[in-house]
């Protein structure tokens, strides 16, 4: 079981989607790991919006994730708005 970093609910992970930050990029990003197969720490949210705006009000994928609160996530934002 999963904690929902939105929610705070446990889910299996099979209902979650998982975010990581991609350290490859010139700028490190967060980014959705669909697959849940990416190496490092990961934050899980249910693939809702209200949990990615709960997440997002209270900064926890960044918490979650350990870096820093001015990390970006509109990539997760974009995969959210065309995947749910
Ligand atoms: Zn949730």
């Amino acid at each position: 079981m999963r904690t929902c970093a939105g929610c705070r609910r446990k889910a299996h992970r099979s209902d979650l989607v998982r975010m990581v930050v991609d350290r490859h990029a010139a700028t490190a990003t967060v980014v959705v790991d669909p697959r849940a197969v990416l190496p490092g720490r990961g934050v899980w949210l249910h693939p809702q919006t209200d949990c990615l705006d709960r997440a997002e009000t209270r900064r926890a994928i960044q918490r979650g994730l350990r870096v820093t609160p001015s990390l970006p996530i509109d990539q997760v934002r974009a995969w959210f708005e065309s995947h749910v």
